[in-house]
């Protein structure tokens, strides 16, 4: 089955009930009329002659048209490569290039960088979303909307056939193209499913980017599968998030670490009836116990973890409702999930409880990486387990943790530190707002945990906190540096960005 059928099998069915609100204007897109737009545009873009093979790119922020641009795209036969909307010139350029995008879609606030971009990459044609009149170069979303009784009948093979066509965020290396199968995709939709149920009557809200696989997978295509309403939101702003949660009886919200700790300490969800939210899910990043403790007491709603990359296609691991492992897990695996847990070097299984990188494999891991063989090949190797560049540790039961990324792991003198845990414990720190540890070089010890603090407060002493954590850890995980400062950089997805404090910390 391909991603869209899927996914929209049963709009037809469900009708006027609410697929997609626009949450700055509260527009509602009925599950009729999205089947119906989606039709119209694969019409019109197989007017144009777009179809098997060819490739277009979203680079919109979340809005109802996210799904009736890339479900129309499928339905015409091609594949949709998801661009970060803040993107850079240089960046878009890179992807559109890449992944030969021949269309674009973008919104009016991006037009420029659009633009520009296109025109260097060589897009045949660009479409706004939102503007009747973009102005030269540039059509109306509009007018590529055919007759929907013309929307192509498409034969492929699910199992090579290309739907998404995401980017890596490039935090630890060069952004890649991530060839994901419509086999894939639907996979890792009906295994979640099958875990974590979402149903008709569930009111999400998409407040991570639908660009990134999370959002698109987890928010807008499972959440259109099951036949639920979909609130989206352009950008996240924890203020609007709580109004609409309010606003829309919002039942499961999908949130990355950053914003759960937001939620457990902004000031501003005080006054939101949040009530209505049955779970939070949270992944993308490694999150803090403590931090889950501080929401949970504060909203009264159960957090679940999961884990997943882009590489497989959003998740391989989940708690499930009910069954929730013990804090800090990222749950067990996915049905037809395999992992392993490998000695990184010699490729040989570590013992029971043993700590090793964390291997999968199953229907939801990626083709590869597109135009990179050589990539492809070391992150999947030939007997299909996907390696994930981070380190895992299993219970008895199947339960995972993960430790941190193998590439952010410090090593000082010899030992291995893992800044992930270190920043779980310091956000505890009563004077600590957020916080991010990286190694600094140093002669002696090869480099040096540094800790980067937003102080909750006035009063936090960088003396006094190096006491403090040293009290708490092992002596080579004792932070040796803290710099306080205002705000610590993250990806849409949650991660720190450990380049940019890199970067810093050696500017200084
Ligand atoms: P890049 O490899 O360029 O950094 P990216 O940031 O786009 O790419 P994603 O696919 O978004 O990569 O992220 C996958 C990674 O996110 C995982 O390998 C893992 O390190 C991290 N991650 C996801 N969920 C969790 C979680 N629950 N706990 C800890 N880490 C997580």
């Amino acid at each position: 089955q391909d991603l869209t059928t899927y996914v929209l099998g049963r709009a037809d069915e469900l009708g006027a009930a609410p697929a997609l609100i626009d949450g700055p204007t509260g527009r509602v897109l009925t599950y009729g009329a999205l089947a119906r737009q989606v039709r119209a545009t694969a019409a019109g873009l197989a007017a144009r002659g777009f179809g098997p093979g060819d490739v277009l790119a979203l680079h919109l922020p979340n809005a109802p048209e996210y799904a009736i641009a890339f479900h129309g795209a499928l339905a015409a036969g091609g594949t949709c490569t998801t661009a970060n909307p803040l993107s850079t010139v240089r960046e878009l350029t890179h992807q559109l290039e890449h992944a030969r995008a021949r269309l674009l879609v973008t919104a009016p606030e991006h037009l420029s960088t659009a633009r520009a971009a296109a025109a260097a990459a060589g897009v045949e044609q660009l479409f706004v979303v939102g503007d009747d009149d973009p102005g030269a170069g540039a059509l109306p979303f509009a007018a590529l909307a055919g007759d929907p009784a013309d929307a192509p009948a498409i034969a492929r093979d699910p199992a090579s056939a290309l739907a998404a066509l995401p980017y890596s965020s490039g935090t630890t290396g060069r952004s890649k193209g991530v060839m994901l199968t419509h086999r894939n995709l639907v996979a890792d939709l009906a295994q979640m499913q099958a875990c974590f149920p979402i149903a008709r009557g569930d009111v999400l809200v998409g407040g991570l980017p639908f660009f990134h696989i999370f959002g698109l997978m987890m928010v807008l295509n499972l959440g259109l599968r099951a036949g639920a309403t979909v609130v989206t939101m352009p950008r996240f702003d924890l203020g609007r998030f709580a109004e609409l949660v309010e606003r829309h009886r919002v039942t499961v919200a999908h949130v990355v670490p950053p914003i759960l700790l937001a939620l457990a300490r902004d000031p501003v969800v005080g006054g939101r009836d949040l009530t209505s939210l049955r779970v939070l899910q949270c992944g993308g990043a490694p999150l803090s116990p403590e931090v889950v403790a501080e929401v949970t007491a504060r909203v009264g709603v159960p957090v679940l973890e999961g884990y997943g990359l882009t590489e497989t296609s959003s998740a391989t691991h989940v708690n499930r409702p009910g069954r929730e492992a013990p804090p800090g897990s990222i749950g067990q695996p996915l049905p037809n999930t395999r992992c392993r847990i490998v000695d990184p070097v010699s490729g040989a299984d570590v013992a029971d409880g043993e700590r090793g990188e964390l291997w999968i494999s199953g229907p939801q891991v990626m083709r590869g990486y597109l135009g990179d063989e050589a990539a492809s090949a070391a992150t999947v190797d030939a007997g299909g387990w996907l390696h994930t560049g981070d380190v895992a540790v299993a219970d008895a039961e199947s339960r995972f943790w993960i430790v941190d990324r193998i590439k952010e792991l410090i090593k000082y003198k010899g030992y291995q530190v893992a800044p992930a845990e270190l920043e779980a414990l310091i956000v505890a720190h009563p004077g600590v707002a957020d916080v991010a540890v990286i190694g600094v070089p140093d002669d002696d010890a090869g480099e040096l945990p540094k800790a980067f603090v937003v102080p909750a407060g006035s009063a936090l002493d960088p003396g006094e906190l190096i006491a403090w954590v040293a009290e708490r850890v092992a002596p080579q995980k004792r932070v040796r540096l803290v710099e306080l400062i205002e705000q610590i950089p993250k990806s849409p997805s949650g991660k720190i960005l450990r380049r940019q404090l890199r970067e810093q910390a050696a500017r200084a």
